[in-house]
């Protein structure tokens, strides 16, 4: 990375957290994925059941390495192997686990959280239901404003993560959104935390680098 992107990241992303911190959530600013990454571990308690909704920046970060040397085994429905019905039943332990685990589409300088899923068990999770909620960002995910951060999911996050998927949905091909209509649509949801869900303990950490898509 260039010497300036960094100033730019900490200058945006640390208005960001203040904003995030108004609307009620904790939040902090990290400069690099290695801060991030022992902040979470912090956050994590001995023996907890975590839930993990699928992030390429948590993959990124190596948690799932790091927490398996604590003995805990993220509720991962994406791991290798699973059929359906197992898939199904770890998404539903994930609305109920100690901390539930994940990035995000899009966070706004207004302080708001957003999100598409294509099943919805990661954005339920994020609402209600586990003890606490952990989310980890890159500063790429920043956007000045909801329209914005709509945006940033039809032209960004939601095409590669179809590509990652393998689905034979048109962004695959295109880059863009196409407003698919098929059975295999992975934007089905769409979420905006404007404030911390009020029973939810939120944890919020904005990194300093480009993470995840
Ligand atoms: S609506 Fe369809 S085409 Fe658009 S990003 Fe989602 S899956 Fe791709």
């Amino acid at each position: 990375m260039n010497e300036f992107t960094p100033w730019h990241y900490e200058t945006l992303g640390t208005k960001t957290v203040e904003a995030l911190k108004k609307n009620g959530f904790e939040a902090e600013w990290c400069a690099t994925g290695a801060e991030a990454k022992e902040k979470i571990l912090e956050l994590i308690p001995e023996g907890a059941e975590v839930g993990f909704g699928g992030s390429w920046t948590v993959k990124a970060l190596g948690i799932a390495d790091a927490l398996a040397e604590k003995g805990i085994t993220l509720l991962d429905h994406g791991a290798p192997g699973l059929t359906n019905e197992e898939r199904q039943e770890i998404r539903k332990k994930q609305l109920t686990c100690d901390v539930f685990l994940t990035g995000t589409n899009a966070v706004t300088m207004n302080g708001e959280l957003v999100n598409t899923d294509g099943v919805g068990n990661r954005v339920a999770a994020m609402i209600f239901g586990p003890g606490k909620v952990i989310v980890v960002m890159g500063a790429n995910k920043i956007v000045q404003d909801l329209d914005e951060a709509f945006q940033r999911i039809e032209r960004v996050a939601a095409p590669i993560n179809n590509k990652r998927l393998g689905t034979p949905n048109p962004c695959t091909q295109t880059g863009i959104c196409m407003d698919c209509q098929g059975p295999t649509r992975i934007c089905n949801i769409t979420t905006v935390l404007w404030k911390r869900p009020k029973a939810t303990n939120f944890h919020v950490i904005l990194v300093g680098e480009e993470l995840g898509f």
